[in-house]
């Protein structure tokens, strides 16, 4: 496989009033686990469906229900931990988090704190050809999700739907390697691509599906190498904690505030309070929303309802042998496999039903001309339309018959482009549109040479004067392609005019 090498980016530099000064940032993804039901009860966990239709008695915390684990789920987090080369811990075990809030029917949350079911991991952010940053993991762990409280709609009372309570959760921790908004939002992307690939979240943002808790830090220009290097990041500076971020663009404005922010504090000769702080995009600012808790402050203990997970190395081989190929690698074979840039590469493997069109298109053919055509002319047209590639009108078999048609020199480029259209609006097979509809390019040097003599009979000034001058010739291949509607093969022209005219 082809090794692409990297630069490091360079920290995003904070000038202040007082000195330089660099972030740092570190996230929590809490990322649904694509499955058909809750991760201890057998409950749908079918997005919009009526409120409270998705609960079973084990969700409502029924007294004496007990909770059994989902084998999916867990298979699911294992695939998430092996895509992202992550260490998987044979044995993990279930603690509860306890705190009172009406939309968490136990009291407690059932999460991983001592022993998550994945360990040290690493996700290579790519943020332009060239420049990439290796940001790790710190661990995965699984989690149930809380419900919803419900407080716009009624003006005396507050409701709370359930469907989402026990729904599984995978928090993936980051260490605090990020050091821009745009590295945090470029994470979050890579990370969202990666679960996507592998099927074990949806990556709807807009749903909630996947959230980002941001953690943000800034410390003076310089010192955050030093605890890199010991691996010690306690003596930074203190954090605040963006809570529930669901928005690429979002993360980005609220992180930028935040530093200037806690920058400006810093300067001051002020103190940094950890605490959580939410975003308001309207005003776009954060505003403390309470302070930070401690892990002891939820008297974390093991759920004595459910044993340790304890899971086989055979079981966990079998899900890594059935692994599909992931971005990274993809991108790679696209570059060495049909020759497109790296560039070119990345876009076309943004998505995996992307990806899956082009190289069926790509498939057999000149490689730079199918990426062109694919990001160039299909996603610009349906960018415009508004459209994802599993609505394109045009499907991959169709493009490709555009480019056959280009290849073997029935139609030329710009004609191509008519048929694009054609075939868009109106379906069928491009090479029998072409056919009835007359479309194929006059290759033929009598016709093309017929039209030139008349032309040339006909404008006997024009005729001198290209003589005169060979760079007005020009003016007649405009007149034979109009003469020709188009169709005359441009490179047939140019060398018959070149001869009839000029020599
Ligand atoms: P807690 O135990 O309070 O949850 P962790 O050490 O587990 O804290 O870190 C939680 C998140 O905060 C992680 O994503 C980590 O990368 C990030 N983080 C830790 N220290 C810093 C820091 N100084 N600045 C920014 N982010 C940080
Ligand atoms: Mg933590």
């Amino acid at each position: 496989m082809l090794d692409l090498t990297y630069t490091e980016p360079k920290p995003k530099i904070y000038a202040g009033a007082k000195g330089d000064w660099e972030l740092v940032i570190g996230l929590e993804v809490h990322a649904q686990v694509a499955s058909k039901s809750k991760l201890f009860s057998g409950a749908s966990t079918q997005f919009g469906n009526e409120p409270n239709s998705n609960v079973s008695m084990v969700d409502a915390a029924m007294p004496g229900m007990l909770p059994v684990i989902n084998e999916f789920c867990i298979e699911q987090a294992v695939r998430t931990g092996l895509g992202l080369k992550a260490q998987i811990n044979l044995y993990s075990a279930f603690d509860r988090k306890n705190y009172f809030y009406p939309d968490l029917p136990q009291g407690y949350q059932i999460s991983q704190l001592y022993h998550p079911i994945v360990g040290e991991g690493e996700i290579l952010v790519d943020l332009e050809p060239g420049i990439a940053r290796n940001v790790r993991v710190e661990r995965i762990h699984l989690e149930q999700d809380a419900g919803k409280s419900v407080h716009d709609m009624d003006p005396n009372m507050s409701f709370v739907d359930l469907n989402r309570t026990g729904v599984a959760l995978m928090e993936i921790v980051s260490m605090p390697d990020i050091r821009s908004p745009e590295e945090a939002a470029a994470y979050v992307t890579k990370l969202r691509q990666i679960l996507r690939y592998l099927g074990t979240c949806d990556g709807n943002m807009q749903n909630g599906n996947m959230r980002a808790d941001v953690n943000v830090s800034v410390c003076p220009a310089g010192q955050y190498e030093k605890f890199r290097a010991t691996g010690d990041f306690s003596h930074l500076g203190t954090r605040c904690e963006l809570k529930n971020m669901n928005s690429m663009r979002f993360i980005q404005m609220a992180i930028d505030f935040e530093a200037k922010r806690q920058i400006a504090i810093l300067e001051d000769g002020g103190t940094i309070t950890q605490e959580t702080r939410l975003y308001d995009n309207e005003k776009n600012e954060t505003r403390s929303m309470r302070s930070k808790e401690e892990a002891h402050d939820y008297r974390y203990f093991p759920d004595p309802d459910l044993l340790p997970l304890e899971i086989e190395q055979s079981w966990v081989d079998e899900i890594a042998a059935g692994l599909p190929e992931l971005p990274d690698a993809k991108k790679a074979r696209f570059i060495t496999e049909f020759g497109v840039t790296e560039y070119d590469a990345s876009v076309l493997t943004a998505d995996l039903s992307d990806a899956n069109y082009f190289e069926a298109v790509a498939q057999n053919r000149d490689g730079k001309q199918a990426a062109n055509w694919v990001i160039n002319e299909l996603f610009g047209r349906l960018n415009k339309a508004d459209l994802t590639i599993n609505d394109s009108p045009i499907s991959a078999e169709q493009l490709g018959g555009i480019l056959d048609l280009i290849a073997k020199g029935d139609i030329s480029g710009k004609i191509a482009k008519d048929l694009f259209e054609i075939v868009w609006t109106e379906g069928g097979n491009p090479a029998e549109i072409v056919e009835s509809r007359g479309m194929k390019q006059v290759t033929d040097t009598g016709a093309i040479e017929a039209a030139l003599d008349q032309i040339m009979t006909d404008n006997p000034d024009q005729v001198a004067k290209a003589q005169a001058n060979p760079k007005l010739a020009g003016w007649f291949v405009g007149q034979v392609m109009k003469a020709t509607g188009g169709k005359a093969n441009p490179k047939a022209v140019n060398e018959i005019i070149a001869k009839k005219l000029i020599s």
